[in-house]
């Protein structure tokens, strides 16, 4: 048989360093898709680990770049497409709106014409996002659910959803949203609501300063009341897989179906260690946005029936995981 091969853009991302994992694992051939980055080598502390797998291939190349992504398909013919590049980082697309749009809508039809102009056959994946349905028409939120962005973030992210079921519908791309709820892990971005709790609170633990403030045992936050469905990358990335091993293209809400609040997370966190974030947080009106999404929580019933998926890490597995793994990155310089 012959080895399939899978593009994934945005391959230092937390998604695409599990992705890859589960891909080289099943014996594919793995492109990552890279953009130039002054600091490479720490820029790829998520992917170091399988650099040296003869199987795994890394190209520089843009999603905001045709001819980059031209070029890489038109060399790799690939079997699968996986586009998890993005400006991900809600909070920031406030800042760079029309640098999220050109990414996060006009990376995704630089992903989808290369496919229809070089190699129509590829089955493509876009990482879609609960963002889209912000501020929210239904709970749960399930695949009909009407959506409503909340931010640049999620209006880009829209633009990049329909243009993935319009190419599905006007060239018969086998394309598909996976519309994927919060997921995080030990690798995910220190800016992201968990990690920064759980990386504060293994500082705290250890006697290593926060670094927000003078304070060394203080972690600023935003809006703590908010509520998100929160599940594990690598679960996600099995069901991004999952996805396109159907013979037909579809869009499918990925989430654990289960809503905890931000005060849960640090109940969970610092708790772990012993520890009480009220003596910890302080409120800090910089980390506000400027429109809130107050709560995600998804159905996956379809993934669940359809493809037979089920999340292996529940909301205690993960957090543990996190604030474990802090712990162990850190105790060296304590
Ligand atoms: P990350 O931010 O960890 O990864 C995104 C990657 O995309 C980064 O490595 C980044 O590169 C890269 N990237 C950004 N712009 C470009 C570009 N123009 N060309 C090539 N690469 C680029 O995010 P996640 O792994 O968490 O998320 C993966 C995808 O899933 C994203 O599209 C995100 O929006 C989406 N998503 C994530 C959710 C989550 O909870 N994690 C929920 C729903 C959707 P660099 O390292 O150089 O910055
Ligand atoms: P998002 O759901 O993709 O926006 O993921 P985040 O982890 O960035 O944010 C989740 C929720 O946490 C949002 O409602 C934020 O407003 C809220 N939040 C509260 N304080 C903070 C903070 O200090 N940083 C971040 N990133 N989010 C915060």
């Amino acid at each position: 048989m012959k080895q399939p091969c899978a593009i994934i853009s945005g391959a230092r991302g937390q998604d695409a360093s599990y992705l890859a994992e589960i891909l080289l694992e099943k014996n594919y051939r793995v492109v990552g898709i890279n953009r130039r980055s002054s600091a490479r080598d720490s820029a790829n502390w998520r992917i170091a680990h399988l650099m040296s797998n003869p199987n795994y291939i890394v190209e520089l190349g843009d999603i905001t770049d045709s001819g980059s992504i031209n070029r890489i398909v038109a060399t790799y013919q690939p079997d699968e497409f996986y586009n998890l590049a993005a400006q991900s980082f809600v909070g920031a697309s406030w800042n760079e709106p029309y640098h999220t749009l050109i990414v996060n809508a006009g990376g995704v039809v630089n992903c989808l014409e290369a496919l229809r102009q070089v190699k129509p056959d590829t089955k493509f994946y876009q990482a879609s996002t609960s963002e889209l349905y912000g501020k929210v028409q239904e709970t749960p939120q399930t695949e009909t659910t009407p959506f409503y962005p909340r931010s640049p973030y999620g209006f880009a992210k829209l633009a990049g959803y329909w243009a993935t079921v319009n190419y599905r519908e006007s060239y018969g791309i086998h394309a598909t949203n996976g519309i994927l709820f919060n997921h995080e892990s030990p690798r995910r971005g220190l800016e992201f609501v968990t990690r920064k709790i759980t990386d504060a609170a293994a500082k705290i633990k250890l006697g290593i300063p926060t670094g927000y403030t003078k304070r060394a045992d203080e972690l600023p936050l935003g809006n703590i009341e908010s509520k998100r469905d929160w599940g594990h990358s690598r679960d996600f990335m099995q069901a991004a897989w999952l996805m396109l091993q159907e013979e037909v293209p579809n869009d499918y809400v990925v989430a654990t179906g289960k809503l905890h609040s931000i005060r849960d997370l640090l109940d969970k966190a610092f708790g772990h260690l012993g520890l009480d974030w009220r003596n910890h947080v302080t409120k800090d009106e910089k980390f506000w946005r400027p429109a809130e999404v107050d709560l995600l929580l998804g159905d996956p019933t379809k993934i669940k029936k359809l493809l037979g998926w089920e999340p292996s890490y529940n909301f205690h597995a993960l957090v543990v995981d996190m604030v474990d793994s802090d712990l162990r990155r850190l105790r060296g310089k304590a």
